[in-house]
């Protein structure tokens, strides 16, 4: 597996604005934001991409999805709403190949995406 900039926050290496760590999983503001609050769940072992996982992968995912989602219940951007995105490989806008999902809050959001 290749070593990323998300393995070298995870180690803490490089530095980040973390927001969120359990055993399982990262959190931590985007470098460049694409709306108020914008902030990448990472799980701590490395999945390169979405089209890379496999079933043993299913509750490392579902943890993903509930810290996102508990974060955004407890800082107060649930009620007005939120969007979770996790692009994969070229077509979907993967730069960085450790799996990772973008929660984006604090602004109307629009669609299609671009
Ligand atoms: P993606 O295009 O889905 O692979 O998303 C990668 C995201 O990582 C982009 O939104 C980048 O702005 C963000 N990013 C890249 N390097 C860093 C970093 N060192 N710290 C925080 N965010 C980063």
């Amino acid at each position: 597996m290749a070593d990323t900039i998300f393995d070298k926050i995870i180690r803490r290496e490089i530095p980040a604005d973390i927001v969120y760590e359990d055993d399982d999983v990262l959190a931590f503001r985007d470098l460049n934001p694409q709306a108020p609050v914008h902030v990448l769940f990472v799980p701590k072992q490395s999945i390169a991409t979405l089209d890379g996982a496999v079933a043993a992968d299913a509750e490392l995912l579902g943890k993903l999805l509930l810290a996102a989602a508990a974060y955004a219940r407890r800082e107060g951007h649930a009620d007005q709403g939120y969007r979770t995105v996790i692009n994969c490989n070229e077509y979907g806008g993967q730069t960085v190949f450790h799996l990772h999902l973008h929660l984006l809050a604090g602004r109307q959001m629009h669609w299609p995406p671009g």
